[in-house]
């Protein structure tokens, strides 16, 4: 057994302070469970406690330990069944194209625009992109950005 040099006082309420030295190198959490052992009759040994039940199905019976986890034979069975059924993957809440948040909205800004302009062709057919990005308070690369759109929608 290594002495830690380390001492510590209980507290009025018999509470002691676990060293952060030795929480930050045994990974132990605020809040993680202790244990307590009676070595002999001077020594209390303290433990990070980890549950012997099953991680699974949180069972206690036929438990097996393997990399830091337990778990009992029957879910060890179904993890190695090549039959089972799998399990439905958790569906995401969002459509996969719409992978940025606020991108709805700035589509819906794009199509506001894209009417706006044109809107802005009609009513002044001989304006130049310079014009136009004026108008439309834009810069001329979004007015050309957007005459792309429009020319694509047009298109289809
Ligand atoms: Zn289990």
């Amino acid at each position: 057994m290594k002495d830690t040099g380390m001492i510590r006082s209980l507290d009025s309420l018999g509470r002691i302070v676990v060293p952060v030295e030795i929480r930050m190198t045994r990974n132990i959490d605020i809040g993680d469970p202790i244990e307590f052992f009676i070595l002999d009759e001077n020594i209390i040994v303290l433990r990070k406690y980890t549950s012997t039940e099953c991680t699974f199905c949180r069972s206690l019976d036929h438990v097996t330990y393997y990399k830091d986890q337990f778990i009992c034979n029957s879910c060890l069975k179904e993890l190695v069944d090549p039959d089972r059924v799998p399990e439905e993957p958790q569906r995401r809440q969002e459509p996969a194209e719409e992978t940025e948040p606020g991108s709805t909205v700035r589509r819906a800004k794009t199509e506001e625009m894209r009417s706006r302009l044109e809107q802005a062709i009609e009513d002044h057919p001989y304006a130049n992109q310079k014009e136009l990005a004026a108008i439309l308070g834009i810069s001329q690369a979004r007015v050309s950005q957007l005459k792309r759109k429009i020319v694509t929608a047009s298109k289809s």
